[in-house]
């Protein structure tokens, strides 16, 4: 009988032990190890000695742990009810105890019950003392609960049936214990991992959402208290920002995260959390501009099992990078306004700002007139002198213009060559002629660039408000129209007339060409290279679309990619594009096995029903195998219709491809999409990466995304890599993989081999140098 009851009581002792532990909120529940003794105790020993072997350990683990008297008292109540309650239920069920089934179903119900009256006798407490367990934890608590009583139930009648006939046999049934707990315990991790990354989703989208910092940061401190469990959240600002507390204290100081877990032994740290009344705690610095401007601080784990782990310092900091980003969030949305209406290379106004002025000027009632300007011999420049040369000639053009035009006038650059101004409060069209025509005569005279003269010519479309046009949409096209007229025609400057809407020019002549051009293999890909931020190989080429035009020159994807979906080619285009692109990667087979091919998904064509069998022909057409093949989709596109693209997305995984979110990061949206996409690649979009070299708070946000991909386990590719220090800040934040002009430029196809044996050499060069490229 002693001997009972000491078993008994030495199973609801380990009970308390770490590894049965389900933590709701802090809060331990303690379950299966306390069910097993409930039921040997209810089968072998008489109701006062199992309340006593329950009772006595609890006393002095309470004493131990210097638990408060109110949940001692509280839990001592419970202890006894529950074995009131179970052993008046088992009795009535099965006064007689004999091992038949019958017993066996009244014991998992009486289990079941006392579980249950349990759980809420806890969720009430909890209530009532404030600390309310969330509604969507409840069911899975309760399922939890429910489901290891049911095992328990069962390991403690087997133990009961076994220990009839044979001693020993409890060796077997231990050992069947022993394996049971293994994935028990793992099965909780993953319970864990996965609370942790909903509320990580939970916490990304209200800073997304969020306005100001002080609603920030308090809810910063919630989510990192629910978040790691702990008792205590604070961020301690540095001194010279009115914090007072980190005076000399060295822990606060530092520049990195620190963990230090309960029972430390490095002295500093044990002074530390003396000092500070703590029992273990993590420490992350968040960063302003350059400095360290705060710490937050998170102290006691709480639950009777365990203390801080790596994991947890990690996301935190994950949570920190969040909050950086925020910091920074006054400027950076002045900034991203700025961007988003400016043109980066002439500082002028760009096509949305254009749009919106002559929207207004229109909507006010106002009169005026639009000139469209279209350089004429641009194109030729840009290929014989080079990218810089044009972009200085751009500049200066910008510049002229601005002297040209009568104060008031608003300018814009619209994209490529083609700038554009707005004449306020100008009535007649001769007037407005007579601009555009002194304006041309400016720009025709000759640029000087890096000592050589260049000349270009200029055409100009005349477009009248209110008398061409409703809306800016509508005056813009009528412009456009009357520039290509007068490009065609040679004529110089050209209004618009409306005999010109039934002259296919422009866009929509472009748009008729477009079938015969992949018909003709006019459209042809350039391929860029992505290399490893670890270690400097080439893991594979994005294939990027451009035109041939007889005419026009290169036409860029950005034109007729959008006409192809106008037109219905897209089918035709993609296929075109990702044959060619599966071509070239068969090349690279034999001589790199391993170098993968990127191509863009257009948005329609995602959501083509023939899109899958295709691809599946194209490779095996070209014999690449399927993982080479990245397939490139816009986070715009998935959020266009998510339901619809991630089924789409299922369809191409089972191809066996890769997938992409390509320009991730415009949308905020997409971080609670990402989860549930079937990719393993994000690009963060270039507009994140182009400023990092000026910009924390651009980078804050790359680093962010490279966490949150990284604890999804996604590879995560940074585009628009143009230099060193960008290269290098992204090897520092992890970053897997870049892409930019800093490595180089999209090259036709025969280039790729010259280039990769030179790109070898340079790396070689730079290894031998001594001087390494990645950490
Ligand atoms: P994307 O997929 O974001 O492609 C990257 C674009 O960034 C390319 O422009 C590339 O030339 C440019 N880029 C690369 N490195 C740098 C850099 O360091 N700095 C800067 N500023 N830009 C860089 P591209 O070739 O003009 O393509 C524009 C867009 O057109 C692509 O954007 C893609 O969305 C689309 N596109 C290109 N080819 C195809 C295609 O075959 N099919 C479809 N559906 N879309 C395509
Ligand atoms: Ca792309
Ligand atoms: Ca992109």
């Amino acid at each position: 009988m002693t001997a009972t009851v000491l078993v008994v009581a030495a199973l609801y002792v380990l009970a308390e032990g770490s590894l049965f532990h389900l933590e709701v909120r802090g809060h331990a529940l303690s379950v299966s190890l306390s069910d097993l003794a409930l039921v040997v105790g209810l089968f072998l020993l008489p109701p006062h000695w199992l309340l006593v072997a329950r009772l006595a350990p609890a006393v002095v683990l309470f004493v131990v742990r210097r638990t408060a008297l109110v949940k001692a008292v509280f839990n001592l109540g419970l202890f006894t009810a529950e074995i009131g309650v179970a052993f008046t239920l088992l009795q009535v069920l099965a006064p007689d105890r004999g091992l038949g089934v019958g017993t066996w179903l009244a014991t998992y119900l009486t289990v079941a019950v006392v579980d249950l009256l349990g759980g809420f006798a806890v969720v009430l407490a909890m209530r009532l003392l404030g600390s309310a367990v969330p509604r969507r934890d409840v069911v899975p608590m309760i399922g939890a609960v429910v489901v290891s009583g049911f095992l328990s139930t069962t390991l403690a009648l087997m133990a009961i049936v076994v220990l009839d006939t044979s001693v020993a046999g409890l060796l077997l049934l231990a050992a069947l214990a022993a394996v049971v707990a293994v994935a028990h315990h793992a099965y909780y991790r993953l319970l864990r991992r996965h609370q942790d990354l909903n509320r990580l989703f939970a916490f990304t989208q209200t800073v997304g959402a969020a306005r100001d910092a002080d609603g920030v940061i308090a809810n910063l401190l919630d989510h990192a208290r629910e978040l790691l469990n702990a008792e205590s959240a604070v961020l301690r600002l540095l001194p010279g920002l009115g914090g007072t507390a980190t005076d000399s204290d060295p822990l606060l100081s530092e520049p990195h995260p620190r963990l230090i877990p309960r029972g430390s032994r490095d002295p500093l740290e044990r002074q530390w959390l003396a000092r500070n009344g703590l029992r273990d705690a993590l420490l992350v610095p968040v960063r302003d501009e350059t400095h360290v401007v705060a710490v937050l601080q998170v102290g006691n784990r709480l639950g009777a099992a365990g203390t801080f782990t790596r994991d947890d310092l990690k996301l935190l900091q994950t949570l920190v990078a969040h909050v950086e980003v925020l910091w920074h969030n006054g400027r950076l949305v002045d900034q991203l306004r700025h961007d988003a209406t400016h043109d980066a290379l002439t500082g002028l106004g760009n096509r949305t700002l254009f749009n919106d002025g002559l929207q207004a000027l229109i909507d006010g009632g106002g009169h005026g007139a639009t000139l469209l300007l279209d350089l004429d011999r641009f194109k030729e420049v840009n290929d014989a002198l080079g990218h810089p040369v044009g972009d200085v000639l751009l500049e200066k053009v910008a510049a002229r213009l601005l002297d040209h035009v009568p104060t008031g006038s608003q300018v814009a650059r619209l994209g490529g060559d083609e700038f554009a101004v707005l004449l306020r409060g100008l009535t007649s069209p001769e007037e407005a002629l007579a601009t555009a025509r002194a304006a041309r005569a400016a720009l025709t005279g000759a640029f000087e660039v890096t000592g050589t003269f260049l000349e270009v010519g200029v055409s100009v479309g005349v477009a009248m408000v209110p008398a061409d046009g409703e809306d800016a949409a509508t005056v813009l096209r009528r412009a456009d129209l009357a520039m290509y007229e007068a490009k065609r025609t040679g004529a110089g400057v050209v209004r618009y007339s409306p005999v010109l809407d039934h002259r296919s020019t422009g866009l929509l002549e472009l748009a008729g060409e477009l079938r015969s051009a992949v018909e003709q293999d006019q459209i042809v890909m350039y391929f860029q290279p992505k290399e490893s931020l670890r270690t400097g190989r080439i893991v594979g080429f994005e294939a990027l679309a451009r035109w041939m035009h007889p005419e026009r020159g290169v036409v860029m994807p950005e034109v007729f990619v959008p006409l192809s979906e106008q037109t219905g080619l897209v089918g035709l285009l993609g296929e075109a594009a990702a044959s060619q692109a599966l071509e070239q990667c068969r090349t690279w087979l034999s001589r790199r096995p391993g170098v993968g091919v990127a191509v863009n998904l257009s948005p329609r064509r995602l959501l083509e029903p023939g899109l899958a069998a295709s691809l599946d022909r194209l490779l095996a057409e070209h014999e690449v195998p399927a993982e080479l093949l990245t397939l490139e989709i816009t986070e715009s596109t998935v959020m266009a219709d998510p339901d619809a693209a991630v089924r789409a997305m299922h369809q191409l995984r089972d191809l066996g491809v890769r997938l992409s979110v390509d320009d991730f990061g415009t949308g905020y949206s997409s971080l609670n999409y990402l989860h549930r996409l079937p990719v393993q690649e994000v690009k963060i979009d270039k507009s994140f990466v182009l400023p990092m070299h000026r910009d924390v708070g651009a980078t804050a946000i790359v680093r962010s995304i490279v966490e949150l991909a990284h604890t999804l386990e996604l590879t995560v590719v940074a585009e628009g890599v143009e230099n060193e220090p960008t290269r290098q800040a992204l090897v520092e934040l992890g970053c897997d993989v870049g892409q930019g002009y800093g490595l180089a430029y999209p090259m036709p196809p025969e280039d790729v081999q010259d280039w990769l044996v030179r790109h070898d050499a340079t790396r070689r060069d730079r290894r031998a140098g001594g001087r390494p490229r990645a950490v």
